[in-house]
């Protein structure tokens, strides 16, 4: 698998969360400020008009580029939050084949980043409630001889029945927090846009 995939999951990304923009800033209007879905789409537009003007040689290059357009047109939350996923994914990629288990070494490296932006727990109502059980279901998969995309398929269901058990939580990390118990009954934007982001990978990197 060659850095063209990656890029196919960049391009994928985009066109999924500019179709969910609306459903995302929904999401987002009960329990934060209205914009999660206009931040992903305005983020990844200019991942897509990046990937227009420069062709990558390497994924790592890809996903630093990506990830830095994410942290400076993303403002919130998220722009940090995924800008720092995508710049540790590519960077636990340098120079590795892109087999399963090297995937998932760059997976665990982004969300690693993740936390140490946002310092987010398991059940804190954010979108690390999505990406740990991917996290999880993927290492399973692989380490019961899966291969990458049906690894990835696994993460992606894991991601969508973390995101749906999100909704009881009571948000503890992010803006939705100053809400306390009221944030209760509602689904996480940021689950929500993980899950999507994970349900790429599984259709492109395959
Ligand atoms: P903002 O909250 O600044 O308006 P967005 O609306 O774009 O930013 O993103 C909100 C999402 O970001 C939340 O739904 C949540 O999933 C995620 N989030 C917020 N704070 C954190 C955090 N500290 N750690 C992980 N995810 C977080
Ligand atoms: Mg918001």
């Amino acid at each position: 698998m060659g850095v063209d995939s990656f890029v196919n999951w960049l391009r994928d990304c985009a066109t999924v969360l500019h179709e969910n923009a609306a459903y995302l800033t929904e999401l987002d209007s009960a329990i934060g400020d209205a914009d999660h879905g206009a931040n992903m789409d305005r983020g990844f537009q200019a991942i897509v008009a990046l990937l227009d003007e420069t062709s990558f040689e390497t994924a790592d290059d890809l996903f630093k580029k990506a990830g830095m357009t994410l942290v400076s047109k993303v403002g919130g939350a998220s722009g940090p939050l995924y800008g720092t996923f995508f710049l540790r994914f590519g960077t636990a990629l340098a120079g590795a084949e892109a087999t399963p288990e090297a995937i998932g070494k760059a997976l665990h490296a982004g969300v690693e980043g993740i936390l140490a932006r946002g310092k987010a727990e398991p059940g804190d109502k954010t979108m690390y409630d999505a990406w740990a059980p991917a996290l999880e279901a993927y290492d399973g998969a692989v380490a019961g001889g899966a291969d990458l995309g049906a690894a990835l398929t696994a993460a992606a269901e894991a991601a969508a029945k973390g995101r749906d058990a999100t909704i009881p939580l009571v948000a503890r990390k992010g803006r939705a927090s100053y809400l306390g118990e009221r944030s209760a009954g509602h689904q996480d934007p940021g689950a929500t846009s993980t899950t999507l982001i994970v349900e790429s990978a599984a259709r492109t990197l395959s």
